[in-house]
């Protein structure tokens, strides 16, 4: 449309590109028969944290790997390869947030039908990783008890394009006063009917009912149990 500012054109041409590769990627991920679990949210809401507990537990029965996004340190995957798990980082540079080309340059060594789950952590920021389609068939999004009950409704976006909303540290609820009927009804108020669960990545409580959701096979999963 010629009317619309340049840049604006542009970015629509990256979102279109960036949709285009995340379909043939997610039909990769079908084809080989992997999960695929992207993790999103703001710094320090306890992604790598989860994501090494969901390694750990996960790995003595399904071939588990994770990608990794930061901004500039290679310390988030030295912290998971030691759930034994393969792991790569994707340093972003300057780029807050994951495309689905930088994905598909950080698989090309893997081989996919070795692999029944796959996560992508993402950058930190809640904000624009929300327009980038990765490909994956789950999206979660988390929400520490130390950062507020209004994540949500100041970061409507990201929540209306993740599957699943995830509050992390639940082990510090009561000392940091966390309101949790608060917690809820706003999550439920940007996404009615999200599905919630609470996690302590410490104590593993909430981990079992969670990653039970996607850590059978896909032929053996049926659909509506990803769905609600
Ligand atoms: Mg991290
Ligand atoms: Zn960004």
């Amino acid at each position: 449309m010629s009317s619309q500012p340049r840049l604006v054109e542009v970015r629509q041409n990256v979102l279109k590109q960036n949709d285009l590769l995340a379909r043939e990627l997610r039909k990769r991920f079908q084809d080989a028969d992997v999960r695929v679990v992207s993790l999103v949210s703001s710094p320090g809401s306890g992604k790598t944290a989860f994501l090494e507990k969901a390694l750990t537990l996960l790995r003595p029965k399904f071939r588990v790997a994770a990608l990794v996004g930061d901004l500039a340190t290679e310390n988030d995957a030295a912290r998971l390869a030691r759930s034994g798990a393969a792991v790569k980082q994707i340093v972003t540079g300057t780029i807050c947030h994951l495309d689905a080309q930088m994905v598909e340059k950080a698989l090309a060594e893997w081989s996919l039908e070795e692999l029944d789950v796959l996560f992508i952590e993402n950058v930190g920021n809640l904000v624009c990783p929300s327009s980038y389609d990765l490909g994956e068939d789950l999206r979660l999004v988390l929400l520490s008890v130390t950062e507020g009950e209004d994540k949500p409704l100041k970061y409507p976006t990201i929540f209306n394009t993740a599957d699943i909303a995830v509050i992390t540290k639940i082990d510090l609820a009561e000392a940091v006063e966390f309101e949790r009927a608060a917690a809820h009804h706003n999550i439920q108020s940007v996404r009615p009917g999200m599905k919630v669960f609470e996690v302590s990545a410490k104590t593993g409580a909430g981990m079992d009912e969670l990653l039970q959701l996607f850590s059978t096979t896909r032929s053996a999963q049926p659909e509506q149990a990803l769905a609600g």
